[in-house]
């Protein structure tokens, strides 16, 4: 989500304590492999006939469980988790390969293995993680650490855990009516509320809530969820409730299974029920793997202990639950089981830096005519911003071309548009070797820039604990603490003073806003990634963008920021009706949004303004990278809400792909509407850069670029056009733009001034002066690249240093 409201819940989080667990059997390590637990795992299936206090039986050799104990530290440091103990478990959950486990690499990068094989010390030991400080600028806010932690009782015999994938809560592939509980405290608690990383209201008592919260407050409550099949359940993942006001955990927990919801059935380490070790705060999700698998078809999740607040603390949770569906041979509605597949042959997995890095290349070996890589700048740490370029000439501006582009990973921890833009590489090149005539027209009249990962330091943080246990925040921001989202330069403000203080409406401004002075200096609070992507906006004359998150399904618009502040306050720009059309686009294409029968996602219900809407009427974002693309540039961008869940889990991948193929497609089909052409000098013929094109009533003029060239985005209908240029006459005409798919060709021919004039300008500058407005964002842009190349100049001889030290 792009908004304000995470970074007041921010504040909020809390930072629990680090213990990590190794676990071990008597003959050192073995080797688990998923598949190999089926057969020997005790099923459920049966257990209609089962007491409810019988001792589960495995077939497995027994080892022995962990011992946790957990001396409560708490610390607001930053630190790196030392080793890879506790990763093992974690690691696996996020259901990534082996293979691509042994190349993560980076900067960041932590000393793992592969998940595979899971490594198990002899004794049942306890490990405590050592904080360690990590000399770099003091964050902003402070991050949620995902703890792992197994079961609090004591050592028993236990099977080798096949990793199994969350069930949905989280993704709401689990639907509301697949949740129930024992009692809920209203309708706002209610059952449907138990999903890991919901996010609440800002207002405690609504029907947007931030966990499922029981109405009494004993042992005996419960939260259900009916897999609707078979299901291999593997562990729980536990928070807290999401609230500004409330301060609700669990502390530990049981867990029952079923196969019809009647007779039940807890689950067990070796004799003795097991009790889980839950939160110690509401944000850091903490997970639980059972000793003893069980097959059932439901299970729950019975609350013992929780944060009780003299008498007031309520059992509140959300809550993820692992497993694997197993196929039923008795069910005879085949689809109900089906895995999500998409027919694309694409790499759907999370890839890291590493990994992002060789198949950007493999694309580009693939298709080296219509591709090329290249870099923007660099991350904080070093890491580099790649860009794949997909034009039939890569490298150049075409005259008349359009130039696209999609950025993903601003937040580190919305990945979805990481991994869609990096299946999109791979779909163009496939389709234009195939010779999809969409794609090759698409690829030869389109210049189209993917940058998958703005943010790759706050991505290989959130990558580290994966999926499910990366929670709500962590590697959203920077690695200094920047929210990206919030860090372009806020010409919003610059506009509307100007409106205020000038009275002599000819002298306003409407486009191409230079950036403020103290936005250029090197004290500025500017990320290195921020700063390359200003650059590239002024080296590249984009026509047209998204920027792409998760956390929400929604598409938003600009203008991001309200006039006077307001927490949310709808904020048009000129091209409102554009801007519509283009959120539409996206949306209406979407497999998800466009469903009337899903549910929101978290607080707003955006179906009901067809999933687009004005982002200032969402929450105020000021500094927003969409507004400042509009005011700074010729480039018109929306921002994209993926998907409910920021990390969907692999297996999702696929799916998601499928409900975003045509809508990533059809946007950016949407940079041939409107008007284009090229302005020329009468006489000569040349291309006359910077030359405005104003269209009447739409108070937002364009620029042409280099060459000439122009791209003036328009919605159907008839305009009265006007070009004009210093030294030039003024020339309008009226440009139709119709419904098809391609853009009406306008050009203008301007005549020169009468010499005269134009010998006086000489005489006095000796050049054709442009106006002030241009020259002072040249200037300041200038400015901005000088202290940026000494920054980073900065940080790599500091860099350099440390590692001949090392
Ligand atoms: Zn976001």
């Amino acid at each position: 989500m792009a908004g304000v409201l995470h970074f007041i819940l921010l504040l909020f989080l809390h930072c629990g304590s680090f213990i990590l667990i190794s676990a071990g059997p008597e003959d050192g390590t073995t080797t688990v492999d998923s598949d190999a637990a089926f057969t020997t795992t005790e099923s459920l299936f049966s257990a209609g006939r089962t007491n409810a206090s019988e001792v589960p039986t495995t077939g497995f050799t027994a080892s022995y469980s962990k011992l946790t104990t957990k001396p409560p530290t708490t610390t607001t440091t930053t630190e790196r988790l030392t080793g890879d103990t506790g990763k093992t478990a974690e690691r696996a959950v996020s259901g990534k390969d082996a293979e691509e486990e042994k190349e993560q690499e980076g900067p960041l990068e932590l000393e793992r293995r592969s998940t595979r094989s899971i490594k198990v010390a002899k004794k049942p030991k306890t490990i405590q993680k050592k904080p360690k400080l990590i000399t770099k600028k003091p964050k902003v806010v402070t991050k949620a650490k995902p703890q792992v932690k197994k079961s609090a009782s004591p050592p028993v015999a236990t099977e080798k855990v096949p990793q199994c994938p969350p069930l949905g809560l989280e993704s709401l592939k689990v639907k509301d009516n697949q949740l129930r509980a024992s009692s809920f405290k209203r309708k706002g608690l209610g059952p449907h509320r138990g999903r890991l990383n919901i996010q609440s209201g800002i207002e405690d008592g609504d029907i947007y809530d931030g966990a499922w919260c029981a109405q009494y407050r004993d042992k005996k409550q419960w939260l259900e969820v009916d897999a609707r099949q078979l299901t291999r359940f593997t562990g729980v993942i536990l928070q807290g409730r999401n609230s500004i006001w409330s301060w609700d955990v669990v502390h530990t927990y049981k867990v029952q299974f079923s196969n019809d919801s009647l007779v039940w059935k807890p689950c067990m380490n070796g004799t003795e029920e097991a009790v889980f070790e839950g939160n110690q705060d509401a944000e850091t999700p903490v997970l639980a793997l059972f000793n003893t698998s069980a097959v059932a078809r439901y299970i729950r999740i019975n609350p013992q202990t929780w944060y009780q607040n003299g008498t007031d603390g309520d059992i509140c949770l959300r809550a993820e639950v692992l497993g694997c569906t197993l196929p039923d041979p008795n069910n005879i509605y085949a689809w109900q089981t089906q895995p999500a597949e998409s027919r694309d042959k694409l790499d759907f997995r999370h890839h890291n830096y590493k990994e992002m890095k060789k198949l950007m290349k493999s694309v580009n070996e693939a298709c080296p005519d219509i591709t090329r890589i290249y870099s923007i700048g660099k991350s904080y740490t070093g890491l580099k911003l790649y860009v794949m370029e997909i034009s039939d000439n890569p490298g150049k501006h075409e005259l008349g071309e359009p130039e696209f582009r999609y950025v993903a990973g601003m937040h580190g921890n919305e990945v979805l548009g990481r991994e869609l833009l990096l299946n999109l590489m791979q779909y163009i090149c496939q389709e234009y070797k195939r010779g999809d005539q969409r794609i090759v027209h698409l690829v030869k009249e389109t210049r189209i820039h993917l940058l998958p990962s703005m943010n790759p330091d706050g991505y290989e943080m959130a990558f580290k604990k994966g999926s499910e246990l990366s929670g709500w925040a962590l590697g959203r921001y920077s690695y200094e603490g920047i929210d990206m989202n919030h860090n372009f330069a806020d010409l919003n403000s610059v506009m509307w003073t100007a409106i205020e203080l000038e009275t002599d409406r000819s002298k306003l401004i409407n486009h191409y806003f230079p950036i403020p002075e103290q936005y250029t200096s090197e004290e500025a609070f500017v990320a290195s990634e921020t700063r390359a992507v200003i650059n590239w906006m002024q080296d590249i004359p984009f026509v047209l963008s998204a920027n792409l998150h998760g956390g929400e399904l929604v598409v938003t618009y600009p203008y991001d920021m309200t006039r006077d502040w307001a927490p949310r306050e709808h904020t048009p720009t000129s091209d409102e009706s554009f801007f519509r059309w283009l959120s539409t686009a996206y949306a209406s294409t979407n497999q998800v949004m466009s469903n009337p029968d899903r549910r929101p996602c978290h607080n707003k219900d955006f179906l009901r303004y067809n999933n687009i809407i004005n982002g200032a009427d969402w929450h105020n974002v000021p500094g927003s990278m969409n507004d400042f693309s509009y005011l700074h540039t010729n480039c018109f961008e929306v921002t994209v809400e993926l998907s409910c869940d920021k990390f969907p889990h692999a297996s999702e991948l696929p799916m998601e792909w499928e409900n975003n193929r045509e809508s990533l497609l059809i946007y950016m089909e949407q940079v041939h509407r409107g008007i284009k052409g090229v302005v020329r000098d009468k006489d000569t013929e040349a291309g006359i850069a910077d030359a405005i094109i104003k269209v009447d009533d739409i108070d937002h003029h364009i620029r042409s670029v280099a060459d000439g060239d122009y791209w003036r985005l328009l919605n159907p209908g008839e305009y009265r056009v006007t070009a004009s240029a210093e030294g030039y006459y003024p020339s309008s005409r009226t440009c139709q733009v119709m419904y098809d798919h391609y853009p009406t060709i306008c050009d203008f021919r301007l005549t020169k001034m009468p010499k005269q004039r134009l010998k006086e300008i000489l005489a006095k500058g000796g050049k054709i002066p442009k106006d002030l407005q241009l020259r002072l964002r040249q200037l300041r842009l200038r400015k901005l690249r000088v202290t940026t190349k000494a920054m980073n100049q900065r940080r790599a001889a500091a860099a350099a240093k440390r590692a001949k030290r090392v």
